[in-house]
């Protein structure tokens, strides 16, 4: 394929891309909803467009397919009569005068700003019309100048945390969080395949597949048979339903960005080249340099297009990924360990197979029901349990400190434990009982010892007062750990990614309470949360930490985001002898049957 033809393409005008995805109209109403209550309007108004918002994200099917049908439309869950036609506005139109006009009322930087925790609608208007706020830069200048302190309701702690949030803002400029931007290139992939059957392999490449924290862009490869069909992936890419502005394309290349700015880009090689071109397209590019030169070292060449013979100039045959790292001398890498951070050393006499991987993963030890916070019934989640082939799954409702979330008291948690047990008869998925417990601001639990110590599992987080400094938030958690009943420890940080900073604590000491107390730390695999970070996972394993990968599922379908845990873990070299849910049943019962002084010695000999 040559570099540099334009194709035919139907139309890149933006007039004739109306058709908007479920998430871009989802925000929209989400938008309003928070410019809505920024100027005050009833609190009713309000949520009906916060909750066509949330209806409309998790729709299965895109809503702009049913434009058309006013009747269907009305049958979403929360759609009135203005919803609809606001609905049916945005996606013919591509705009929608509400929203438009609210903007124009409201100063610029209201919805940037109430995207900071701890930063309402009222605040946000009183920043941006007396401070002249609008950016995260300026919110955290005005914060270090003392300016900010002087808006109502503003407390000197409170601008500390909000500085903190503004900051890990301003980091992380126009990247975005590894969930969203999955949930977007799954999107694009999905809608090309329907419109252009003739693809033979596509995959999200770079940041995106080595699940980065946050990505920048998202980039696609694609293979195709013939210059023919180039032109009509193309064509489909640059005319997809996201698509705002195209910024380049010729025959075998193409980049647009969607309403938010955000940058797609597609490559496209021959069927014969994609191992090659894979291996390229996802690595880091230090990872990618470290390849060329082992390939230079062997007469080939690397690059974009895939393996060449330097001499001859000829593709060198590769039918996978494995078979091209081995080509330079390397076992296979997983895409989620390509940043040359060691990882291609290790290759070269360690086949990596003590990694772990997802079919490793046995069971689920986080899963949350309709008797807290959870969406779905006891038994619905169970039944997706076993539709995924889990062995077994800890039912851990939350416990009474976290209100909001419905936390069971004592005498529910009792019901919850014979509920758990008795559907344990008949599952198909052996169950544990359990308990998501609240590690209160004191360090203090949150259910008496001989709760705890009728359950089979107890994981403990942290969901309150998370603006304690360091000392004190280290102590509060070790003190949990201290327990005997405390197994596991949830979501360290409590960090929403490229939403919440996480807490303020000292890692190494809890890493080090966790090998002497005997507790498990949870990789948490909400793509929202990666929680601890790949880069703390790594620490723990220096440090002997052993884990668990949960999914945190309050949703049947999030048990799919183990996948998501399981990478953080690869990232952080994890091996699946330090997991506990690669454990089978009877030996993860007798894991948990032990003391906690003598876990960690039990599974230093797993496997020997
Ligand atoms: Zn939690
Ligand atoms: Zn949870």
């Amino acid at each position: 394929m040559e570099i540099g033809g334009i194709c035919p393409l139907n139309s890149l005008r933006r007039d004739n891309l109306l058709s908007m995805d479920n998430s871009s109209i989802s925000k929209v109403f989400a938008d309003i909803a928070v410019l809505m209550q920024a100027k005050g309007e009833n609190v009713f108004k309000v949520r009906a467009h916060s909750n066509a918002s949330d209806a409309i994200k998790s729709l299965p099917f895109p809503i702009a397919g049913i434009v058309d049908d006013a009747t269907r439309l009305g049958e979403i869950p929360g759609f009135g009569e203005a919803i609809v036609e606001k609905t049916q506005e945005l996606v013919r139109t591509g705009r929608l005068g509400l929203l438009e006009r609210l903007l124009e009322e409201l100063p610029d930087g209201v919805l940037e700003l109430v995207q900071i925790p701890g930063i309402g609608p009222k605040t946000a208007v009183a920043a941006a019309t007396e401070l002249g706020i609008s950016t995260f830069e300026q919110l955290a200048a005005s914060i270090e100048s003392g300016e900010f302190q002087s808006l109502p309701r503003i407390s000197k702690k409170s601008a500390a945390q909000i500085l903190r949030h503004a900051k890990m803002r301003v980091d992380q400029g126009e990247r975005i969080g590894i969930g969203s931007a999955i949930e977007a290139a799954n999107n694009v992939i999905t809608e090309l395949k329907t419109r252009c059957p003739n693809i033979s392999q596509i995959e999200v490449a770079g940041s995106v597949r080595r699940m980065s924290e946050l990505v920048g862009n998202i980039d696609i490869l694609c293979s195709v048979p013939d210059n023919e069909s180039a032109i009509t992936i193309i064509d489909a890419f640059t005319t997809l339903s996201n698509v705002y502005d195209v910024l380049s394309h010729d025959d075998k290349h193409a980049v647009f960005t969607d309403r938010a700015g955000f940058k797609f880009s597609m490559y496209l090689v021959r069927p014969e080249a994609f191992a090659g071109a894979l291996v390229y397209a996802t690595g880091s590019i230090s990872h990618g340099i470290r390849l060329e030169e082992l390939a230079a070292g062997k007469q080939l060449k690397f690059t974009s297009d895939g393996l060449f013979d330097s001499a001859s100039e000829t593709l060198e045959p590769l039918d996978s990924e494995k078979n091209a790292y081995g080509r330079l001398g390397l076992s296979f890498i997983p895409p989620e360990m390509r940043e040359d951070a060691g990882e291609i050393e290790r290759a070269v006499d360690d086949d990596l197979s003590s990694i772990v991987t997802s079919d490793d993963i046995r069971g689920d030890l986080h899963s949350h029901t309709n008797w807290s916070d959870g969406r779905y019934s006891m038994e619905d989640m169970v039944a997706a349990a076993l539709e995924r082939g889990l062995e077994y799954l800890a039912i851990t409702d939350h416990s009474p400190s976290a209100t909001v979330a419905n936390g069971l008291k004592p005498d529910m948690l009792l019901a919850h434990n014979a509920a758990v047990r008795e559907l344990d008869q008949t599952a198909g998925v052996r169950l544990l009982t359990g308990t998501e417990m609240d590690i209160k601001p004191d360090g203090s639990l949150d259910y008496s010892d001989e709760l705890l110590a009728d359950l089979d599992l107890v994981i403990a987080s942290i969901h309150s007062g998370m603006d304690q400094d360091e000392d004190t938030m280290t102590h509060r958690v070790i003190a949990a750990m201290e327990s005997p009943h405390v197994d596991v420890i949830c979501h360290l940080t409590a960090r929403l990614l490229g939403k919440r900073s996480p807490v303020l604590i000292d890692i190494d000491a809890i890493f080090a309470a966790a090998v002497r107390t005997g507790t498990v730390m949870e990789i948490n695999a909400s793509p929202d949360r990666l929680d601890l970070s790949a880069e703390h996972v790594r620490r723990g394993m220096d440090m002997g930490v052993i884990f668990a990968i949960s999914t945190d599922s309050h949703h049947t379908w999030q048990f799919d985001n183990m996948r998501f845990g399981v990478s953080t873990a690869i990232r952080g070299w994890v091996e699946s002898n330090r997991v506990i849910n690669t454990l089978s049943y009877s030996n993860l019962m007798a894991f948990l049957a032990l003391p906690k002084s003598e876990r960690y010695a039990f599974n230093k000999s797993r496997g020997q």
